[in-house]
């Protein structure tokens, strides 16, 4: 593709660095929005194009400028690369900044280099002699030539091709030369990542950049509210809150399956207890509620008495809070931590996101959350749990429910920003 055509996206603009900090916020601002719809499953379909317009049509708004008009599209698209560095962050970034590439070049006729049509001027470039009679007649048919397996590599499983002296002969269509042009933005995408890590982890970078950096990451799963400390801790979650908290959905589905092990089954094991009581003390539950909760229902039916409990679990939770032993307390992990270890049958640690099937988080949602618009809620779940995004799945139903983020990333976050929101609106 030619140099004009996409230089922007090939090196960022110096003068980036010049705006005005409040307005760039708003730009990456609007352009994460539109991220975080073009999330779609496959790109490598012959209708690509039009899926994207029907996307950004639905969504249309004044804010769209930032996608077509040249310097906002190059502004925005780097600050959100150079926030989104992450492996993780990259990747869901690279899938929505391909389409909103494909929807900006549309109409464009690119000259794709690399690409080069088989003619009898060149042929004898690519092939020797003694091969020509394996060709196809590219005299009648216009047929391209490439040596470049890594991009073509991605596209490879929808086209009819053929290799001839480590060749790649494939016929002409306006499907493959788009399908080509995104593999190309792709692999480029992906091989300047390392570029925006060290501009990102640059110790020399303006610091109010650097925060909006870090605010831009959090935007990936919406507009975020910030709270301050002591607003978080006034907001603790409370024991006789409880029941009426998980059904307003502010404790997220890790602490609601947990609980209703808990309840279920009279106990839980060691791994469950410490990722259970981590979150309750970060999400600012009082220890005694803590230690109410777990006898509660570990002492229920006579299946334990409480003077087991106290010389058997009551310790524990001291020890989680910081009150007994070094007095360090534990903290809540976050989400990726917590995903990486997914139960066996019979347990019920880690993330629901990542370990259930998605028929079993619809039914925990729809159990333990009333909600008078599931289809709309599960749909939009669903969208990115068919991604594996699983923490993206997570905020989709902050989000849905919320109508903001939760502009973290462990569980204990989610329920301070859900509290937050609830206390606000009441
Ligand atoms: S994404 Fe995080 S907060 Fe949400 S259910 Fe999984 S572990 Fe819990």
């Amino acid at each position: 593709m030619s140099q004009s055509d996409t230089a922007f996206y090939l090196k960022p603009n110096p003068a980036m660095f010049d705006a005005q900090l409040d307005q760039l916020s708003k730009l990456v601002s609007a352009r994460m929005t539109y991220c975080r719809k073009l999330q779609i499953d496959k790109i490598f379909v012959s209708d690509i194009v039009d899926q994207v317009q029907d996307i950004v049509n639905e969504h249309k708004g004044n804010d769209l400028h930032v996608l077509v008009n040249p310097i906002e599209n190059q502004l925005s698209y780097w600050i959100c690369r150079f926030a989104m560095t992450s492996i993780d962050d990259a990747e869901w970034l690279c899938r929505a900044e391909t389409l909103i590439y494909l929807l900006n070049t549309k109409h464009q006729n690119l000259k794709v280099n690399n690409l080069e049509r088989l003619t009898s001027s060149n042929v004898s470039s690519y092939f020797p002699p003694h091969l020509f009679h394996l060709l196809p007649d590219y005299s009648a048919e216009k047929y391209f030539v490439c040596k470049d397996f890594e991009v073509l590599a991605p596209l490879l499983p929808f086209h009819l091709y053929q290799v001839l002296n480590r060749v790649f002969i494939i016929k002409q269509s306006p499907m493959f030369e788009t399908h080509y042009k995104t593999a190309l933005f792709i692999n480029q995408f992906k091989n300047q990542t390392e570029t925006c890590q060290k501009i990102y982890n640059d110790s020399g970078l303006d610091p109010d950049f650097k925060q909006l950096l870090l605010k831009t990451t959090m935007l990936k799963f919406g507009a975020v509210q910030m709270q301050s400390m002591k607003e978080q801790v006034k907001n603790g979650l409370t024991l006789d809150g409880l029941e009426s908290l998980i059904k307003r959905g502010a404790l997220p589905l890790c602490a609601v399956r947990l609980i209703r092990h808990m309840q279920k089954f009279n106990k839980l094991k060691y791994q469950e207890r410490l990722q259970l009581t981590t979150y309750l003390y970060d999400a600012g539950m009082k220890v005694e509620d803590t230690i109410s909760l777990f006898k509660r229902n570990f002492c229920a039916n006579g299946k334990m008495t409480e003077d087991k409990f106290k010389k058997e679990y009551e310790y524990n939770i001291q020890h989680v809070y910081g009150n007994v032993g070094a007095k360090k307390g534990a903290h809540c992990q976050s989400c990726s931590i917590i995903m990486e270890s997914v139960p066996s049958t019979g347990f019920a640690f880690g993330c629901p996101f990542r370990s259930m099937t998605t028929n079993e988080i619809e039914e925990m949602i729809t159990t333990n959350i009333p909600y008078n618009d599931y289809p709309k809620l599960l749909a939009n779940v669903r969208k990115p749990l068919d991604l594996k995004y699983y923490e993206a799945a997570c905020h989709h139903l902050f989000q849905e429910i919320f109508d903001v983020g939760t502009g973290g990333s462990n569980p204990a976050k989610y329920s301070q920003a859900a509290m937050s929101k609830i206390k606000g609106a009441e």
